[in-house]
């Protein structure tokens, strides 16, 4: 029996004219991610697009796993391909959705018929075939309200199409409709997050990351890497920056008062992250910030961190309590690497007791008591970059 993958869009079936635009981001984004488990055709008809297999030995229960990763789908499943004749519908009906249909209660069938031509109607189709699985499944009752299983087919023009009910997809827009940012991404759990929440938005991202050896090791550095290799089933392929952050952390000891070391070393953090993000095009930086968190997240600290900028910082987990940004890193994987005890370099230094109501002109003042310029030029300069690759870690 041939088997395709059928996918509801979600939000972009309200774009208007710019429809076509969104689908065709999003079914790039789908044949790129697909890429590696071998040869599909895309079809789109109304706001399903239908996925085809080309090679028979294509692992389903894999491209199923990403494709519910993919956003701008709402809802997604996975049909058999059915020729157009009653008795044939019912019989793979039987076979194929038999096994979910011996372990549910309650079913309803639901029928679609895009071929008015075919010479049953809808309700009709419904109570044949819900007669046919109540006779061969007799444990069975119809519930139309809220069954286990909705038993659905699809008259189509080509063919029928029979499965077991849609399944939630991830949501959001797809990625690269919303234009590019910069994720400031540390090796704790709220980045990831963020990350996650801007991509569903349709960002395109890229991941800057800050290490001082030797008091940060190479290990903490392949964490990052690790959790952005995560990330890549939501976000697509992500260029990682890796900048070299010692030096300018030992002058900003050395040169600044200690109260006011974090929120400095933040502000370059972000003119770092800003010049790099400038010379790629990229419009906007995100971070994994959440107001009242640690000392450098306090409304006097963001505003002296956002004073900074020059561009708008994205910070989606603002609001969110911890045991809700955590309940996402779970979902998306990355908790569990997020939590390695590794050192970060805003660990490094640390100030017995940071200011937690900075005065911007304070900072400023501080700041420009020592010349950082020729450090943050150096730094930018010899930022590593390497491209980490969704297909490098699928299968
Ligand atoms: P996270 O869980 O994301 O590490 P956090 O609660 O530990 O956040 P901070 O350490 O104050 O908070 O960092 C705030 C934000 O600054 C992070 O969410 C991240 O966006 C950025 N950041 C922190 N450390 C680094 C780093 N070494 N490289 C890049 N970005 C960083
Ligand atoms: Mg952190």
């Amino acid at each position: 029996m041939k088997e395709i993958i059928l996918l509801k869009e979600g939000e972009i079936a309200l774009k208007g004219l710019n429809r076509r635009t969104f689908e065709d981001a999003m079914i790039k984004n789908i044949r790129r991610r697909l890429k590696p488990f071998g040869k599909f055709s895309f079809e789109r008809s109304q706001s399903t697009v239908v996925i085809r297999p080309l090679d028979d030995d294509i692992d389903l229960d894999a491209v199923e796993d990403y494709v519910s990763k993919i956003f701008g789908i709402a809802a997604y499943c996975r049909a058999a391909v059915v020729k157009k004749d009653f008795e044939t519908i019912c019989e793979q009906t039987l076979s194929y959705i038999g096994e979910e249909l011996s372990l549910a209660r309650t079913f309803k069938v639901n029928a679609k018929r895009a071929d008015k031509h075919f010479p049953m109607k809808s309700p009709e189709i419904c109570a044949e075939l819900g007669g046919k699985i109540l006779e061969a499944y007799p444990h069975l009752t119809v519930d139309v309200k809220n069954p286990d299983i909705t038993v659905t087919v699809e008259v189509r023009q080509d063919s029928a199409y029979v499965h077991s009910g849609n399944k939630k997809g991830a949501g959001g827009i797809p990625v690269g409709t919303s234009g590019q940012a910069m994720l400031l991404l540390s090796g704790g759990i709220d980045s990831p997050v963020a990350a996650y929440m801007m991509a569903k938005r349709g960002l395109k991202l890229s991941a800057i990351h800050y290490v001082s050896p030797p008091y940060t090791s190479d290990r903490a550095r392949q964490k990052v890497e690790r959790l952005c290799e995560k990330l890549t089933p939501w976000c697509g392929d992500m260029a990682f920056y890796c900048v070299p952050f010692t030096e300018l952390q030992e002058k900003l000891r050395d040169n600044c008062p200690e109260e006011l070391f974090t929120i400095i070393m933040r502000r370059l953090m972000m003119e770092i992250a800003q010049r790099i993000a400038e010379r790629e095009g990229m419009q906007a930086l995100i971070t994994g910030e959440s107001v009242g968190q640690v000392a450098s997240q306090t409304m006097g600290a963001i505003v002296c961190t956002d004073a900074a900028c020059r561009m708008p910082v994205f910070r989606p987990v603002i609001g969110m309590d911890k045991t809700e940004i955590i309940e996402i890193a779970r979902k998306i994987d990355t908790f569990d690497i997020s939590i390695e005890p590794y050192e970060d370099c805003c660990t490094v230094f640390t100030p017995k007791h940071p200011k937690t109501r900075p005065v911007l002109a304070e900072v400023e003042a501080a700041q420009n008591g020592f010349d950082f310029e020729p450090l943050i030029a150096w730094a930018v300069e010899n930022t590593e970059l390497k491209i980490i690759r969704y297909s490098d870690i699928c299968g």
